[in-house]
């Protein structure tokens, strides 16, 4: 006789529901195990740039006063119009969660005075951002940059030391190729002469530019020479361009910092209709770009203005942001594959039986403290199972420690590529460990 019970559909389905498993939130990616490689790669290219061109590491919170990029990067432009995560806390004070991570560095450069004991300040950060905007094949809501700023001083010697720190990571992580698109967004005289025949060049056009740009015509004429609609690119062709506004200062300006970029053999392409999203620029600005990538790796620029907006003091500032997803699936997607920076041989350590189990954490130990970098299998696995794992893993060597070893106070080292054994006994196994890597490597 059967004993199963009918159970009800409707409440089957109920149940499912109540307990589905949840997702994380759209366009804000987890960053999987699977990944570390890259990530790893890209935070020591990044590090050793940093050293080598003496930044220096600043951290600034996720959340901040919403007013820091109202008024620094503009309430006007996209990026806090329509993308800003903004809210009130239950204390009502208005924060968001950073969409950039200029702005930051400076509001803690005035707070901390930090002109006072470097000038210019040399810094470097990295960390998650957020923008609400549609996720897509390399834009996310949450993503993450690694972003140089030079605080302190305007020559164009700096604008062209960001430019190669930005690169020399790229160039560190042996990126196939990449090439720079640059312009200058004047300073606020000229980019005001500017600004009005752009307007005009617009307004007489205005029927047959889309919903978006017709809107910001007025409040930010400069975002409608990077909009994406077919008709506004079509229109672009015969805008006028800001090169022949610039006033002679920053004429002379440009002129120098593309002199620096030629005479350091930075590949690179003029471009007048480069604008960028934020108001925040003036004089220089610049793009990283894959050859062939889809999306701009990386953009920065000179941002004189942003201290009197944000604290009512003038300090002129150069800096660059890098999308790390982006320049990570540009990396992968690239032919030949690059090759990651080499991690150090790893040890396999496999423990058969309960009390060889207990006793392999000490000598784990042992070996980690002695900068050994261990992998564990304590599982319930066959050996044979466990040494299988090694073998994926592709890890030279791997120690096997039993019962009958344990007693005897030896553990049975094997090479994983011709299967030789060898028993050694424990007072010596972190020698005999790195005199075998040291012959393997
Ligand atoms: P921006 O802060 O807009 O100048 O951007 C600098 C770099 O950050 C870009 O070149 C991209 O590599 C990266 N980036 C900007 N927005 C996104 C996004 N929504 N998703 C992924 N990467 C982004």
């Amino acid at each position: 006789m059967s004993t199963t019970k009918k159970t009800d559909p409707k409440k089957q389905e109920k149940k499912a529901e109540g307990s589905q498993a949840l997702q994380a939130v759209k366009g804000m990616p987890d960053i999987l195990p699977k990944e570390e490689g890259w990530w790893k790669s890209f935070r020591a290219a990044g590090a050793t740039v940093a050293e080598l061109h003496d930044f220096h590491r600043i951290e600034t919170p996720i959340l901040e006063p919403a007013e820091l990029f109202e008024r620094g990067v503009g309430a006007a432009t996209d990026i806090v119009e329509k993308q800003m995560y903004a809210f009130r806390t239950k204390g009502g004070e208005r924060v968001a969660l950073r969409p950039e991570g200029t702005a930051a560095v400076m509001r803690a450069y005035f707070e901390h005075h930090l002109g006072y004991f470097a000038s210019p300040l040399k810094a470097f950060y990295e960390g998650p951002m957020f923008r609400y905007e549609r996720p897509q094949a390399g834009r996310d809501r949450q993503f993450h940059q690694w972003g140089f700023e030079i605080v302190g001083d305007g020559d164009s010697v700096y604008d062209v030391e960001v430019m190669l720190a930005t690169l020399a990571i790229f160039r560190e992580l042996k990126f196939p190729a990449f090439t720079v698109k640059i312009n200058s967004m004047g300073c606020k005289v000229c980019r005001a002469s500017y600004r009005e025949k752009l307007k005009n060049y617009y307004r007489a056009r205005e029927k047959k530019l889309c919903k978006d740009c017709a809107r910001r015509l007025d409040k930010n004429p400069f975002r409608l020479l990077d909009c994406e609609e077919e008709d506004c690119k079509a229109l672009r062709g015969e805008a006028p361009i800001i090169l022949d506004y610039l006033c002679q200062t920053c004429n002379a300006h440009f002129k120098s910092v593309l002199e620096l970029v030629e005479e350091n053999g930075i590949p690179y392409e003029p471009d007048p209709f480069l604008v960028r999203g934020l108001d925040y620029y003036n004089r220089t600005v610049f793009e990283v770009w894959g050859v062939g990538a889809p999306h701009a790796l990386a953009g920065g620029g000179r941002y004189d203005y942003l201290g009197e907006l944000i604290a009512g003091r003038a300090v002129p500032a150069v800096g660059a942001a890098i999308g790390m997803e982006r320049s990570i699936a540009f990396l992968k997607s690239a032919t030949p594959p690059v090759a990651l920076s080499k991690e150090r041989p790893r040890v396999f350590f496999t423990a058969v039986g309960d009390q060889a189990k207990r006793a392999s954490l000490k000598r784990m130990e042992e070996l980690r403290r002695a900068g050994v970098p261990v992998v564990e299998a304590l599982g319930k696995r066959s050996l044979k199972g466990q040494l299988k794992v090694a073998g994926k893993l592709k890890v030279p060597l791997a120690l096997i420690f039993g019962q009958k070893e344990m007693f005897e106070g030896s553990i049975i080292m094997r090479d994983m590529v011709t299967g030789a054994q060898e028993t050694v006994l424990l007072d010596r196994l972190v020698e005999a460990v790195k005199q075998d890597l040291k012959k393997k490597s």
